[in-house]
């Protein structure tokens, strides 16, 4: 099977006063479907730029991105807008829910927008939300939810497009210490269920026995991976 995500020798850079500053140094990264790995390091190390390239949201500066078998670099901007909707979830720390709109709406509001029939994505949403364990609460309102609650729906949100690749940016920031290992026991069980590739930037470094491995980064490198001494169960 060849790998979900691939970046081989990215290296981004940012004009830095007089000289560049390396977000990402030679970066390189494979995973695939079914895997999760968490990323950690240090505030600045360069976590969320890796992100931020292999959800295309980026260009680096250098290096390959390849997804799925397509090189991102290779593509338009069109096509690199459609290779995201089509293959990449993306999971930040706030879940950045529209105030208005319930969270089976949340879940529908970019399908309606690109005008899929609805009824087939009602469907999905109502089981997504299920998965997540939300179906109780379909027609609430984020003000109505708690905190891991909205971040679940962030996550059914994400899976709605049936991603291959999923990137997921500090996903407990925001919450205690049970319901962060809740969400992260819900990422180990959708990459499990879905056959993402899950990538996970995180500070709780109790969890990463969940995951299949740990890659740390510092200064923009990949500065070692490792695997956890404790297998998910
Ligand atoms: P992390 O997520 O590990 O905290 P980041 O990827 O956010 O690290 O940042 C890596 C480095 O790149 C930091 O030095 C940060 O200041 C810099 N950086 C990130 N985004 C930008 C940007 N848009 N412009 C300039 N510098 C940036
Ligand atoms: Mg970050």
């Amino acid at each position: 099977m060849t790998p979900a995500l691939t970046l081989n020798n990215v290296s981004l850079e940012y004009p830095d006063g007089s000289s560049t500053l390396k977000a990402l140094d030679a970066v390189n990264l494979s995973i695939r479907r079914g895997e999760f790995l968490s990323l950690v390091g240090p505030s600045g190390s360069g976590k969320s730029s890796l992100l931020a390239v292999a959800a295309t949201l980026v260009k680096p500066t250098a290096g390959l991105i390849i997804i799925d078998g397509h090189d991102v670099s290779a593509l338009s901007e069109a096509e690199r807008t459609a290779l995201r909707r089509d293959k990449v979830g993306i999971i930040f720390q706030q879940a950045n829910l529209l105030p208005s709109l319930t969270a089976v709406e949340q879940l529908l509001i970019r399908e309606h927008l690109r005008g899929k029939p609805v009824r087939d994505e009602r469907e999905k949403a109502a089981e997504l939300l299920n998965v997540v364990g939300l179906s109780g609460v379909a027609h609430k309102r984020p003000h109505q939810l708690s905190g891991g609650q909205r971040q679940r729906v962030n996550i059914a949100r994400a899976l709605m497009g049936s991603p291959t690749v999923l990137l997921v940016d500090e996903p407990t920031a925001a919450l205690d210490h049970e319901r962060s290992e809740s969400i992260v026991r819900l990422l180990r069980q959708v990459t499990d269920e879905f056959q993402t590739a899950t990538v996970m930037v995180t500070h709780d470094t109790e969890f990463l026995p969940l995951t299949d491995a740990v890659t740390t980064m510092r200064d923009g490198r990949i500065s070692r991976a490792l695997v956890p001494s404790a297998q998910p169960n």
